[in-house]
């Protein structure tokens, strides 16, 4: 027997094959891998009374046979997923698959400050944790979608505009304080970016996802993974400036940026200007989908200026699938012709070919998903799968 054949490395490496679910025999786990079957024989029973791994054989049901098939067992542990937003959030109790087992919506005030937000939503997780029927030493990780700037590697919001008392708090050790678990944060457009891509574009290796709403963001998939860049700003795309003259302040400071042309607050602040009193995107969607005309006209307008920034993306990134949600795409599918113009104009025929420009299917469940995904993709990953292997 070769090193490492008995190790946790080797038997979190087999565990990886399972992961898609698909119910094997010992037999075939060896012939897929290449290994001898005593070995994966072994590392099956370390599997097995982790609880990462289930018999499934039907057969051991009627027949009496011993089972000899094992698959994934998404029940083993439990995620807490919480997307957070500026004036509500979702939090959900899920399996290893993702799948929700109990859900609740919350009103939150995130300019409450940190420690009052997340004690909240610690709360809530505990509750939520019992009505599954599940504790907390059940939890595989708690994954926190915040609605600004997160470095994601330390878990700590930078310098976020809409969430004073939040710069620099270390919001991973707070709630693993609290609960015990391992926590993973990241901006609300990348969870939901990941929701997105897993529930319906899983099939495609790269994606952009926008989200028009007060603000304006993109998160990046890029060979089914979230492309977050050094520092966990990539796709903040709210603040490049816009290829045709503006002369629009930014609260950023510059001029021109996209969100001071185009987002839903900006939309809202043209049409009071012109004489429809609007305050925020859900205003503008309100005033759409009642038929006037100069909503209609800048939602357009608003999407053609998102597509021309959009079409750099799609030179650079090359992506398939280009999906677009946030509360100023409820306005109907004014904003996406919008982006389409642009975006089919501007790039060249080869990187359009196959790109889809598409509203977002997840709803408002995109970013408690991805959450949730977030800490599993993470945990059972090889390189970390084997510290639930040794407990
Ligand atoms: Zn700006």
């Amino acid at each position: 027997m070769t090193r490492g054949e008995l190790s946790p490395a080797g038997t979190a490496a087999l565990f990886q094959f399972l992961r898609d679910g698909r119910p094997r025999t010992r037999a075939e786990l060896s012939a897929e891998t290449g290994l001898a079957r005593s070995t994966v024989a072994e590392r099956i029973d370390t599997l097995l009374s982790s609880g990462l791994l289930k018999f499934s054989d039907k057969a051991n049901s009627t027949g009496g046979r011993p089972p000899t098939t094992v698959a994934f067992n998404p029940a083993a542990r439990v995620v807490l997923a919480a997307d957070v937003g500026a004036t509500h959030a979702k939090l959900a109790v899920t399996d290893l698959a993702g799948d929700v087992l109990v859900e609740e919506d919350k009103v939150l005030d995130i300019a409450a400050g940190p420690e009052v937000v997340l004690r909240e939503v610690c709360d809530r997780g505990r509750a939520l944790l019992t009505q599954a029927g599940r504790g907390e030493c059940d939890l595989l990780g708690v994954g926190i979608g915040l609605p600004g700037p997160v470095e994601h590697l330390s878990g700590k919001p930078t310098n976020p505009p809409i969430m004073p008392g939040w710069d620099g708090f270390d919001v991973p050790a707070f709630v693993r304080a609290e609960l015990g678990a391992p926590t993973l944060v990241d901006n609300d457009v990348n969870i939901m970016a990941l929701g997105e891509y897993r529930a319906h574009w899983a099939e495609h290796e790269h994606m952009v996802f926008v989200k028009v709403a007060t603000g304006i963001g993109s998160g990046l998939i890029s060979y089914g993974r979230l492309h977050r860049g050094s520092q966990g700003a990539a796709g903040d795309m709210g603040h490049v400036r816009v290829p045709h003259d503006t002369d629009v302040r930014c609260r950023c400071g510059n001029v021109g940026c996209l969100e001071a042309v185009a987002s839903g607050a900006a939309i809202a602040a043209k049409l009071t200007e012109a004489g429809v009193p609007a305050t925020s995107s859900a205003d503008v969607v309100t005033l759409a989908r009642n038929g006037s005309v100069p909503a209609l006209q800048y939602i357009r307008q608003a999407g053609r200026d998102i597509g021309e920034v959009l079409a750099t993306a799609v030179s650079l990134f090359n992506p398939s699938v280009l999906a677009v949600g946030g509360a100023l795409s409820l306005a109907g599918e004014h904003l996406i012709a919008g982006v389409r113009e642009a975006v089919y104009q501007r790039s060249l025929p080869l990187a359009t070919q196959n790109l889809r420009i598409v509203p977002l299917r997840s709803g408002d469940e995109a970013g408690v998903s991805g959450a949730a995904f977030m800490v599993i993709d993470h945990a059972l990953a090889a390189g970390q799968v084997e510290s639930l292997l040794t407990q």
